[in-house]
């Protein structure tokens, strides 16, 4: 509250001190350079593949797993997705990506999202994107803070991209997003594109667009949030580490992913068999625990897709259908009490019996 009244004595309400204040407090939390505030992460991803030059014609590989957000930003940038498998983690699948970019050679740009705050294998993707002559733009919207095997988020990519929707770890209250490099002249075109493409009083030498993000939400961003996402962290992943040790029940897979003490555990995804998992949510709804679904649909089945044409995909996607029919997550936040945290184990742990 007291970060609101500061905004509305100044006066100032757009791109003002707080939000470069935020911009250099994130760069330091994050640890890979220069921060650009925007107005969601959907924008987040478009302004960064229109600073890398990602644009009409050229192809994009992605994951048809995600919040539909990624292809959304893809297709707004005037670029085309292209869709390959997910591991078993449900992260864009290596092998499969390899694959992709040998049969597209026009593919310039990789987009892996941390999906339920688990980092996609980077070195690996890395190496295809060198080899291939594809950049990457990494969604960390789910991901903030986390890494794996001791690598940061944003480390491989040319840029990272993040949300600021309210339920993701670091949450506002409102819309808002941000993008992250190491080269601050990328940094410098993003600043320019979120606002009309503008890099001096009236100076217009890119196409852009408007999204600004608020100095009030910079302002409660900085004083009252960032300050305690490493806690928020932390709790997150006492959380899931008392489900991996305390969930046990056959008909559940757990999914520690890649790195589970380092992951951002924005989710905590599990799996049941496609055919029990309405009986399974209605158990957790008698039992009074919200389940959520990430995600039931893949991107490229959606119709504002389809109607667009065929989408370009490889193979027919099995290990991400496979989490579109039986993935559960369960409630992972960090308001959590021990109660609620053993409530939700013998809920699970009581199901199909
Ligand atoms: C939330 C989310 C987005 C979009 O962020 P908004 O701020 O809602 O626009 C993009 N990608 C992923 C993986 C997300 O979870």
């Amino acid at each position: 509250m007291a970060a609101v009244e500061r905004v509305g004595a100044s006066g100032w309400y757009i791109l003002g001190n707080e939000v470069s204040a935020f911009e250099d407090e994130l760069g330091q939390f994050i640890g890979n350079g220069h921060v650009v505030g925007c107005a969601s992460g959907l924008d987040a991803i478009e302004i960064a593949l229109r600073v890398e030059g990602i644009g009409p014609g050229d192809k994009v590989l992605t994951t048809p797993l995600s919040a539909f957000a990624t292809s959304l930003a893809i297709i707004r940038a005037g670029a085309e997705p292209v869709f390959c498998d997910v591991d078993n983690h449900g992260l864009l699948d290596v092998t499969a990506a390899e694959q992709a970019l040998t049969e597209h050679p026009d593919i310039r740009c990789i987009v892996p999202v941390h999906l339920f705050g688990h980092l996609a294998d980077m070195p690996a993707l890395a190496r295809l994107g060198e080899q291939h002559g594809a950049i990457i733009i990494e969604d960390a919207a789910q991901a903030i803070g986390a890494r794996r095997d001791g690598h940061p988020v944003g480390e491989y990519g040319r840029m990272a991209t993040y949300s600021f929707y309210p339920t993701k770890n670091l949450g506002v209250i409102g819309d808002g997003g941000a993008l992250a490099t190491a080269d601050p002249v990328s940094a410098e075109r993003a600043a320019a594109i979120r606002n009309y493409g503008q890099s001096g009083h009236y100076v217009h030498d890119l196409m852009g667009m408007n999204s600004r993000l608020d100095e009030l939400h910079a302002a409660t961003l900085n004083t009252a949030l960032l300050p305690r996402l490493s806690g928020w962290l932390e709790t997150r992943r006492k959380n899931a580490a008392r489900y991996l040790a305390e969930i046990d029940n056959s008909a559940v897979t757990l999914m520690p992913g890649p790195d589970q003490g380092q992951s951002g555990w924005h989710l905590f995804p599990i799996l049941v068999e496609a055919s029990r998992r309405e009986d399974f949510l209605t158990h957790l709804g008698n039992c009074e625990v919200a389940g959520g679904l990430h995600y039931p649909t893949l991107i490229p089945d959606q119709k504002a897709i389809t109607d667009r044409g065929e989408p370009i995909t490889l193979g027919d996607l099995a290990n991400a259908r496979r989490f579109a029919h039986g993935e559960v997550s369960l409630p992972i936040h960090p308001y959590l009490t021990d109660e609620e945290l053993t409530h939700v184990i013998s809920a699970v742990n009581q199901w199909g019996g």
